[in-house]
């Protein structure tokens, strides 16, 4: 007989993402056991099948917009672990379990000696979902970390095994997010270096750790170096879940043709631009918002970031809804639209009440 005492009902979801919108699951499931994690899927699997009920799987909570309800299972990985693969004298293989916590995970590698994370630093959020946007800041992209994904098909219920080719990852892209809630991500298989290689070329990184370096008494960065310097740049610009709700990010950088750039920079000399290729440039959809000014504007309760305008806050906590998000991210989206002729598009993932 299927054992369904874990799968919990009208789960309460208010807490579990960091923009604080109020959100109801109709069903959930708590997956804290590795060991046990294929028979629970199983469970959860039938269970959903049954109800005819969609999955969705909620790690971190960081770049979700709920709704009020969500009419479906919503599995919530806690599983925890890392195991050594292998290792040369050179690198490290890990496999670590979904549930980690992505920013303890890091810590724990550079104070191992194992390299390549640190400018990932503070980027909230769980291991299991760093592959599906393939999360980047300060010029790296965990892509260039990960070896292999290891998941389970929600449709068939199969583990399978992902290399990193198979993962298709590009900028903020992978195949797991072309497939959206196909997969459980159960484990991600990271391979670290054993010698730092510093990059700082990216803002104010290399000024940054420069200076911790300097008052640590060295003359060049190490890799915690770099670590707390992402991690000071980031404090000092963008607000804090804990403190005020929001989901980094909220816009993703347009790319638009050479030629509306041209005439957009004879409009506005002062526009910032990153060449793509010979064909595109990308535009800081920050500076775009900033511009059109609406920093730390928007439509109460939710406004953008007074340091940054390309991150939205909720002012009412718990509160709040999805449809309070739409009105201000439209607002937006309008302004930007009427002064540039740019159509901002937005980042996270935007779950509907049946998805
Ligand atoms: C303040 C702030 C700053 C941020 N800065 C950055 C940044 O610098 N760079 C960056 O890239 N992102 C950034 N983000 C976005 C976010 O932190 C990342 O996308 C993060 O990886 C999301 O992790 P999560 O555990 O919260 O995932 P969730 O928000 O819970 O889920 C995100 C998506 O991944 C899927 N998913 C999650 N876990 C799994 C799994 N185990 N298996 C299969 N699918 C899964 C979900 O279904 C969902 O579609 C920021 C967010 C905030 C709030």
């Amino acid at each position: 007989m299927t054992d369904t005492t874990k799968i919990l009902t009208h789960y309460d979801l208010s807490h579990a993402n960091t923009m604080a919108l109020s959100c109801v699951a109709r069903h959930a499931m708590i997956l804290d056991s590795d060991q046990r994690l294929a028979d629970d899927l199983a469970v959860a699997l039938a269970f959903a099948k049954n109800a005819n009920l969609p999955i969705f799987v909620l790690s971190g909570g960081s770049n979700v917009i709920l709704p009020s309800t969500l009419n479906a299972l919503v599995l919530l990985p806690k599983t925890t672990g890392t195991q050594l693969i292998s290792q040369t004298e050179q690198s490290v293989t890990l496999q670590v379990a979904c549930g980690e916590n992505w920013h303890q995970f890091i810590q724990t590698c550079l104070n191992q000696g194992y390299y390549g994370l640190e400018n990932l630093a503070l980027i909230p959020g769980l291991v299991g979902a760093c592959p599906v946007q393939n999360i980047g800041a300060y010029g790296v992209q965990v892509s260039d970390f990960i070896d292999k994904v290891i998941a389970y098909d929600l449709q068939t219920g199969q583990a399978c095994t992902f290399d990193n080719t198979a993962c298709d990852f590009g900028y903020r892209h992978s195949f797991f997010k072309d497939n959206p809630n196909r997969y459980l991500i159960s484990h991600v298989v990271f391979r670290l270096q054993k010698a730092p290689n510093i990059l700082t070329n990216y803002g104010d990184l290399a000024d940054v750790s420069g200076k911790i370096a300097s008052k640590n008494g060295r003359t060049t960065p190490t890799p915690m170096d770099v670590f707390d310097a992402v991690v000071q740049i980031r404090q000092s610009k963008l607000p804090d879940p804990a403190v005020l709700a929001n989901c980094g990010s909220f816009f993703q950088n347009p790319i638009i043709p050479i030629k509306q750039f041209h005439e957009l920079k004879a409009k506005f000399s002062d526009l910032p631009s990153y060449l793509v290729n010979d064909d595109f440039i990308k535009l800081p959809a920050g500076w775009l918002i900033d511009k059109a000014g609406l920093k730390g504007k928007g439509i109460f309760p939710i406004l953008t970031h007074e340091k940054q305008a390309l991150v939205l806050t909720n002012h009412h906590p718990r509160h709040a809804s999805q449809h309070d998000i739409k009105t201000t991210q439209d607002f937006i989206i309008n302004a930007v639209k009427t002064m540039f002729g740019v159509s901002l598009v937005r980042e996270p993932v935007w779950l509907d009440e049946h998805i």
